[in-house]
């Protein structure tokens, strides 16, 4: 058997150490457009704001692809699935054949139409080599504009003002994260970054980049100009599709999976922030951005892809745990209501003490989402009555309450069990020693 994959990211690398575990034989090969060895994109902002040097971002290299016998084609870009032939094709007409094709291409930076958007001093926050042009950059910058209020957008603006640059944040919304958390939220969280002198404006977007070959300031759509001598877009990212699409298979804002990670072609699988699945939290097919779900992807399909048939239900795209500043923040689930309908089908429970936050949103009596700013003690047990669909009829009047915990759910077995996914009801034999190597792992 021969085992493919396209991209060396989160799900990539996950899925190919998992391929390993299951097939000892089988040649693996990864392919990555990058060439650097892997490396976590959440470390980004550290390496920027000099928390952490570069050696430790890598979390797989050289000793690894060695040890473990897969063989990893860094630097090299994959440009089209040849479906009909099982190969894959690079950008230097290089060919790669597979049984069995994982694509876990991930996401690009959305970069905005605008006049000047090509000037030097222009940059995203997505990769390795961003950081480092970004890191440069900063030697010379007094002032900075950030583009897009998101998770990215503040990481960037955090790690830019703790290099002693004047940041503004322009956000075309009206609250920060606008994704995850609600305005309540978003007003404590800007607080916490004014006391780093980051500067907000809400409601507002660009009309222009100006400068001569290299930025020099920004013209906001109100007409006034904001000089500076850098600027990050982070307006949000969208899924690496082109790839599925030129090979005909069925994709919609990313590409189309089932449970068990396959595409619309039998041998070829999917993985990480390139798919849509459904979400348990708000009962759609969405994209889910997180490092944490690329990595169970990758483990799901690669288990799959070796011939253990192994479903993933309750995925929740929305798992966010952020500090920026002082202030920690988790969001899970479904943090907002939108339009009047969802009003009228959800209950909210909220605390607002100072600065801490609390928020739970329920249907039917289950918590399908919450936000904790400022005092996330216990989240992991409000995630897990989400995840695990639990009854809380009774206790909705005490839910938020301090000493509210498990013991209240004695009777729920939730905690023993690994919450993503049914226990294989081969491990409820009385005889399951012996077919223990048959039965499906958690
Ligand atoms: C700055 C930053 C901070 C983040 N912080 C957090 C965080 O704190 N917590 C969290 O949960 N998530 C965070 N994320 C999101 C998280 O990093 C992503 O959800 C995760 O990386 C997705 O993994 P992936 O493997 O699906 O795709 P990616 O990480 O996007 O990797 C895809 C890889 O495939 C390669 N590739 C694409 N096309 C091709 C091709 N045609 N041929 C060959 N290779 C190709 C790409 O170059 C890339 O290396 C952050 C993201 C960024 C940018």
């Amino acid at each position: 058997m021969k085992y493919l994959i396209i991209g060396g990211s989160a799900a990539g690398m996950q899925a190919a150490e998992e391929l390993r575990k299951k097939d000892k034989k089988s040649e693996i090969t990864l392919i990555s457009k990058e060439k650097d060895y892997p490396y976590s994109r959440c470390l980004l902002s550290r390496y920027v704001d000099k928390r952490m040097s570069i050696n430790n971002f890598y979390f797989k290299t050289d000793h690894f692809f060695k040890d473990k016998n897969i063989k990893a084609v860094l630097g090299k870009e994959v440009i089209e699935i040849k479906r009909q032939e099982k190969k894959v094709i690079c950008d230097d007409l290089k060919e790669f054949s597979y049984d069995k094709l994982l694509i876990a291409t991930g996401s690009t930076p959305w970069m905005p139409d605008i006049d000047g958007i090509n000037l030097a001093g222009v940059y995203t926050f997505h990769s390795l080599d961003d950081a480092k042009k970004i890191k440069e950059s900063i030697k010379n910058a007094r002032k900075a504009v950030v583009l897009g209020a998101g998770f990215i957008g503040l990481e960037a603006a955090y790690a830019l003002s703790k290099n002693n640059i004047d940041v503004t944040v322009i956000e075309k919304g009206s609250q920060l994260l606008p994704k995850q958390i609600d305005l309540s939220a978003s007003k404590i969280i800007q607080a916490d970054l004014e006391e780093l002198k980051i500067k907000i404006i809400f409601d507002e977007s660009l009309s222009s980049i100006n400068g001569e070959g290299r930025i020099d300031s920004v013209t906001l759509m109100n007409n006034s100009l904001m000089q500076c001598d850098m600027l990050i877009i982070a307006i949000g990212v969208r899924p690496n599709v082109f790839l599925a699409k030129k090979a005909g298979l069925e994709t919609d804002r990313g590409i189309i999976v089932d449970e068990f990670f396959r595409t619309s072609d039998k041998d070829i699988y999917a993985a990480g922030d390139v798919i849509e699945i459904n979400d348990i939290a708000t009962g759609k097919r969405d994209l889910s951005a997180t490092w944490f779900n690329a990595v169970l992807h990758g483990k799901y399909a690669a288990g799959n892809m070796a011939g253990y048939r192994k479903r993933y239900t309750g995925a929740v795209g929305i798992q966010n745990a952020v500090q920026f500043h002082r202030i920690p923040v988790i969001s899970f689930g479904k943090t907002l209501l939108e339009g009047d309908d969802e009003y009228k089908d959800y209950e909210v429970i909220t605390i607002l003490k100072g600065n801490v936050y609390k928020k739970l949103i329920i249907k039917a009596n289950r918590i399908v989402g919450m936000i904790f700013v400022n005092d996330i003690n216990k989240s992991g047990f409000y995630a897990a009555l989400i995840r695990n669909s639990v009854d809380i009829s009774m206790y909705k009047d005490r839910i938020l309450d301090s000493d509210f915990s498990y013991a209240y759910f004695k009777d729920n077995n939730f905690g023993e069990y690994n919450t993503y996914f049914k226990t294989d009801e081969c491990w409820e034999r009385p005889d399951w020693w012996a077919h223990r190597l048959h039965c499906q792992m958690g």
